[in-house]
């Protein structure tokens, strides 16, 4: 398969290409870092591979969205009066005012001059912790679970994570969602203290405490897509 370049452009993506002797048809893969890999039986050309590629793509990017939870292009914000942030699902204008620190006060989002993405980011760390910790706290016990703390913190792109002593980390991003899918992002590692793996078992968890789960999971998918996350907060 000479003819095949390692890398082939279908419009916007990009997949990379192997040949397999053994394989009688060509396999799709997004893969967890949301890239697209192909493998492909020798006898395919490049014209053909591309035509299915573009038969998927919809699939292929319904995929994508999926890998990248949190979005990759959150839109860009500017630091100044009148911009929007987004707390709890609402969005709220900012206000630069002279001096003291990031505070909400009469639905204004008052930001230091001078200030930016640190300062906002601390924010919403610092009001995260006390709410999340308040909000969790009957899903754990309505679960039966015990937790030993909750952290507000950068985790790249997902929405939390948790570890075996019963700590669960919440990602700042998660305090501009609306509370109703806070409360699927917090079920979700809290149904990971029980069980660590994405199994039936633990899905069973999840739907158990939060009926209905599945739409959840898939507003989040769609809101996620624009939130705020600057480089400074992942
Ligand atoms: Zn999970």
């Amino acid at each position: 398969m000479s003819d095949f370049p390692g890398v082939l452009r279908v419009g916007d993506l990009e997949v990379a290409v192997s040949v397999s002797d053994r394989r009688k048809s060509v396999r799709l893969t997004v893969e967890r870092d949301a890239s697209v890999t192909a493998v492909v039986p020798p006898q395919i050309s490049t014209a053909e591979l591309a035509k299915l590629v573009e038969a998927k793509r919809s699939w292929l990017y319904g995929k994508l969205a999926e890998k990248r939870e949190l979005g990759e292009a959150p839109p860009d914000k500017q630091f100044v009066t009148g911009e929007g942030f987004r707390y709890l699902g609402r969005s709220y204008r900012l206000r630069i005012v002279p001096a003291g620190e990031v505070r909400l006060v009469r639905g204004r989002l008052e930001l230091p001059e001078g200030g930016g993405a640190k300062e906002l980011v601390g924010w919403y760390r610092r009001v995260g912790r006390p709410w999340l910790t308040r909000r969790i706290r009957p899903w754990a016990a309505r679960m039966g679970v015990e937790l030993t703390g909750l952290r507000v913190r950068p985790l790249g792109y997902r929405w939390g994570s948790c570890s075996r002593d019963g700590q669960v980390n919440i990602h700042w991003a998660t305090m501009q969602l609306p509370p109703s899918l806070i409360d699927y992002v917090l079920v979700h590692e809290l149904a990971h203290l029980k069980r660590p793996d994405h199994g039936a078992e633990f899905w069973r968890v999840v739907e158990q405490a939060l009926p209905g789960h599945e739409e959840y999971r898939e507003r989040l998918r769609r809101t996620g897509d624009d939130l705020w996350l600057p480089e400074e907060g992942r």
